[in-house]
């Protein structure tokens, strides 16, 4: 899809699943069990889907999944599986920058790999990576209930490497703005890319999955939910008055969408977008 002056693209670099309940935090089973299908072990499966923007300069990745360092035991916890990169039309050589959501490893996993001698290398050798500067600060000393999503090998790489922290709203690249919000963690951003005849969004894990567009479908792991509210609604707002296209990342099968109010009063899915 064009937009501006970029061509956009959306990848799912991969699947993992998560615990429903936790996807769907006071959300009752038998509700949110209806909008997907559950396991044996009450999990739910999920993509790491991510948006790749290119114009003639650069060739801009947001988001990188979870990446390969998961030994047996986790690996089967999360069932991680990845998308081999032969079969996602781009290698990690010609990304030219990296736009993480925030570090949580189902976001930022990726961005580094273990060498064949063991040692910890970036995977995207010649990307330049862009993180709110919270958000890493934020990662560097988690508190306990985030301890397990923020690992310490997809945060020190970013030390003394090619990153650009950045702080709250701002335009790291022409055409595109990121929006700072904290419920869901500390320093997370957002995307908009605002050069086309409609913006794109990309809420990442603001609205994971378009089964979160009403209100109260929120996720447990949110670190203020009544912050996380008021982003949530003020994104909504503004992507339908913009009619605007929104990217879900986690989504398995809705990967794009306008949204609209229903006739119930809820945030919805106004029509699928195909990419
Ligand atoms: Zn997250």
């Amino acid at each position: 899809m064009k937009a501006g002056r970029y061509t956009v693209s959306l990848h799912v670099l991969g699947w993992f699943r998560l615990d429903g309940g936790a996807m769907f935090g006071s959300v009752p089973k038998n509700l949110w069990s209806k909008l997907m299908p559950v396991d044996e072990e009450n999990c739910i499966r999920l993509a790491t889907r991510s948006l790749l923007l290119e114009d003639n300069k650069r060739k801009i990745l947001v988001d990188v999944g979870n990446g390969e360092k998961w030994n047996d035991k986790l690996r089967t916890i999360f069932a991680i599986e990845n998308t081999p990169q032969e079969r996602l039309g781009f290698s990690r050589e010609e990304i030219s920058d990296v736009l993480l959501t925030h570090l949580h490893f189902d976001h930022a996993g990726g961005i580094s790999e273990f060498s064949p001698e063991g040692t910890l290398q970036r995977a995207y050798p010649n990307a330049k990576i862009h993180v709110q500067r919270a958000n890493f600060d934020n990662a560097r000393a988690p508190g306990l209930r985030e301890r397990a999503s923020y690992l310490p090998e997809n945060v020190d790489i970013l030390l003394g490497n090619e990153t650009n922290f950045l702080d709250g709203d701002v335009e790291p690249f022409p055409e595109v703005r990121v929006k700072r919000v904290d419920g869901h963690t500390v320093g997370q951003q957002y995307i908009e890319v605002f050069g086309g005849p409609q913006p794109i969004l990309f809420p990442t894990d603001l609205i994971p999955t378009s089964r979160h567009l009403p209100l109260p479908y929120n996720m447990g792991y949110d670190i203020c939910a009544n912050t996380l509210l008021e982003e949530k609604k003020q994104f909504l707002e503004y992507a339908i008055e913009h009619d605007a296209i929104v990217v879900f990342e986690h989504d398995p099968d809705v990967a794009a969408a306008r949204i609209h109010v229903n006739q119930k009063g809820h945030y919805a899915v106004k029509e699928v977008v195909e990419f």
